[in-house]
């Protein structure tokens, strides 16, 4: 999809700008990531990027906002930045390799930008951590990324000491904030303070992860404050994560809160459900399990706020399809995850959910969706809503039809089977199927 942009990009240019320059400069960038806000563009190399940057970035994003009809901002990184091979550059651009050499001690060797799901509610943190690898200590420092429990702090923490790591004369340090404080007081019991802190200001680059565990611990604050200047006083990367802004931790030195909004605060959001199907299909694919369309709706559904629940969630099923080689559906995702498919209750989706999202979504009023009127223009309505009432909820036949003016079980799976073939065939069907269930998952 972004190829076919990008191609049309590529012959629009050729009306604003010269035949060569596109040849030498804009042809050579790979698009890596586009969606409706912007466009990612890699660069062979870092002297490429800033010629692109300075010279026709400009008319690149005029000839995008043309061609799409919206502002699209492009950035550009190079295959350096987010950690990604390109030994091969007469390959035509695949999804990117990722680099074969060894992580640093101490980081999960999965925890990578290669590894890591690009959506709206990742996507600034994403950028900020990949542009701290493009110039470290330079434009983000330190970076403090927030963000609720299981939503990608450690693994973009992760990302940038994978990527920046493994440069030759970097030496980072990656440590969660619990396990710095037990270093630290163990070095003021043992009278060896100088050399914990020699050990953290030796670092080029210095992740804290779960800063927020400082709160109330003045003496460690005291140390961190130190070790903090000195690395940031030499133009060292810094950066901490925690599970709220420097300011909304309690008991945390003002010193320090505003040493850690010096630089760029970030937040991981919960991630929409676009995200958490790409997220799905990513972790699925990885673990080998097929897992049926129905079956990623029901759980990116369901699982909405902490994307290491939908891992959990995955693994169940992985071990389970392992162990019996029967194939994945709905119903037996719904069996094995019957006690971890609600992240609360408040905002669970319900059969009236479904039922009026459908109706607003097609300016029915319910009556008329549930009502026996027989013209097509309520009948696939109504056996729509059916449909999303099973995929989306699993629930029995006999209770859907039931919701449906007491319709009788026969008529819940014939709707079911009818809007599943069209579904298949149609694409128009997919994607309005795709949409009511965004708006009723929102
Ligand atoms: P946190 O540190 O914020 O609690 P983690 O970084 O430990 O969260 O993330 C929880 C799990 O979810 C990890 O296994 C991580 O790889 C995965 N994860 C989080 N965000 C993403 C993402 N955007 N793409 C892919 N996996 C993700
Ligand atoms: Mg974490």
């Amino acid at each position: 999809m972004h190829l076919a942009f990008w191609r049309d990009l590529l012959l629009l240019l050729e009306g604003s700008l010269d035949i060569h320059a596109i040849s030498l400069w804009v042809e050579p960038l790979v698009p890596l990531l586009l969606d409706d806000e912007m466009l990612v563009l890699q660069a062979p190399n870092g002297v490429h990027r800033h010629i692109v940057e300075e010279r026709y970035i400009g008319t690149v994003q005029r000839a995008a906002r043309a061609l799409s009809g919206r502002a699209i901002r492009i950035d550009l990184v190079t295959a350096e930045d987010i950690g990604i091979d390109v030994t091969d550059p007469g390959e035509s651009p695949g999804p990117p390799r990722r680099r074969s050499r060894p992580a640093p001690p101490s980081l999960n060797p999965s925890y990578t930008f290669g590894t890591f799901i690009i959506g709206r509610c990742n996507r600034t943190a994403f950028h900020a951590a990949s542009s701290v690898v493009a110039q470290p200590g330079k434009k983000h420092n330190p970076l403090f990324v927030t963000g609720g429990v299981g939503l990608g702090k450690t693994h973009l923490l992760q990302a940038i000491g994978a990527s920046l790591g493994s440069r030759p004369g970097s030496r980072c340090i990656y440590i969660p904030s619990d396990q710095l404080m037990d270093e630290l007081m163990e070095a003021f019991q043992n009278r060896t303070i100088g050399v914990a802190r020699r050990k953290f200001t030796s670092a080029t680059l210095l992740l804290v992860d779960d800063i927020h565990f400082l709160s109330g611990k003045n003496q460690i604050q005291e140390e961190f404050f130190h070790v903090f200047n000195i690395l940031h006083g030499k133009g060292y990367q810094i950066v901490l994560s925690s599970d709220r802004p420097p300011k909304e931790i309690p008991r945390l030195q003002r010193r320090l809160v505003s040493r850690f909004q010096s630089g760029s605060v970030v937040e991981l959001k919960p991630p929409g459900l676009n995200t958490r199907v790409s997220i799905i299909k990513a972790k699925a694919e990885q673990l080998g399990i097929e897992l049926p369309h129905e079956a990623v709706t029901l759980l990116a559904s369901r699982i909405r706020t902490n994307i290491r629940r939908i891992e959990g969630a995955l693994n169940r099923i992985a071990a389970f399809y392992r162990l019996s080689g029967r194939a994945v559906s709905p119903r037996l995702v719904h069996e094995l995850l019957r006690d971890r498919l609600f992240d609360g209750d408040d905002d669970a989706v319900t059969i009236r959910r479904i039922q009026t999202t459908v109706a607003d979504h097609f300016g029915l009023k319910m009556a008329a969706l549930l009502g026996q009127g027989r013209k097509g223009d309520v009948v696939l309505p109504r056996q729509m809503a059916m449909y999303l009432c099973r995929t989306m909820l699993n629930s029995p036949y006999a209770d859907i039809g039931a919701a449906f003016s007491g319709r009788d079980h026969a008529t819940a799976i014939y709707s079911f089977r009818t809007i599943e073939q069209l579904r298949r065939r149609n694409s128009e069907m997919r994607e309005t199927l795709d949409e009511i269930v965004t708006v009723v998952s929102s």
